[in-house]
């Protein structure tokens, strides 16, 4: 599988070490890959999570331009679109479906299609796919009332080229003000996410599908470190 790390770095599938290790000609169902991370999803997958196969809960997304790693370039590149992942088991890699006692998949009859594309032995499929037909946000949200508005409003106020905007700022005359905006962001972030877990009852294991993960964990791959201290943000001193 192709996974994310926690610096966005996309680890390719060549990365199995089962396929240099052994040369097999079918899949052995071994769970290498599902221990090396979940699927993004594709167009293809959207009515797994219409008709609650896969919940929401389980999802997450990397924004369109967060910084992720592109294993080509070998460089940090913004995404150009949103990918939407399932959550690794309790911050591992492993994908939250795979059971561990049976090596099994706990969906397997109706797994995303990078799943099922997958040959570590042969990776020519994935990779013709991995780019195309990616399932966004607005494909699953922009119908529901409301909802929508707020993941666009977020999306605007808390991008990540405002961030990178900002951060460039901080090593310049204007470092003040950039410090005071990335604040702003931060704080936007997590009102947010206050809001419609408070007012909209929404369950806050929702949030990282709707709004990404928190600015102020991923803040971390600007090269900057955030503390909360009594309600207020606090950047730390060695970029700045
Ligand atoms: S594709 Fe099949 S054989 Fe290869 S790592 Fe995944 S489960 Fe194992
Ligand atoms: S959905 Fe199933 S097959 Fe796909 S990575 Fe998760 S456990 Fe493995």
């Amino acid at each position: 599988m192709i996974k994310i790390d926690n610096k966005n770095h996309i680890i390719p599938d060549s990365s199995l070490s089962i396929k240099s290790e052994n040369s097999i000609a079918e899949c052995k169902r071994c769970g290498t890959c599902c221990k090396k991370g979940g699927p993004c999803f594709h167009v293809e997958d959207k009515m797994l999570i219409e008709k609650g196969v896969i919940l929401i809960k389980y999802l997450y997304t990397i924004r369109k331009g967060e910084p992720a790693y592109d294993n080509i370039k070998k460089c940090l590149i913004p995404v150009s679109s949103d990918l939407i992942k399932i959550k690794g088991r309790n911050d591992s890699w492993e994908c939250i479906f795979f059971d561990e006692k049976d090596n099994s998949c706990k969906i397997y009859d109706k797994r995303p299609i990078e799943c099922r594309v997958l040959k570590c032995w042969d990776t020519r499929e994935i990779e013709r796919i991995y780019s195309k037909n990616r399932l966004t946000r607005k494909d699953l949200v922009y119908r529901v009332e409301g909802l929508w508005n707020l993941v666009e409003e977020h999306q605007s106020r808390c991008s990540y080229d405002k961030i990178r905007h900002f951060v460039k700022k901080l090593d310049g005359e204007k470092k003040n003000e950039a410090i005071e905006r990335i604040y702003d962001i931060l704080s936007y972030d997590d009102s947010i996410r206050e809001l419609v877990v408070k007012k909209g009852k929404m369950d806050p294991e929702n949030l990282e599908f709707l709004f990404g993960r928190p600015i102020v964990a991923t803040i971390r791959m600007f090269g900057l470190k955030l503390e909360k201290k009594d309600g207020k943000y606090y950047l730390s001193p060695d970029k700045l």
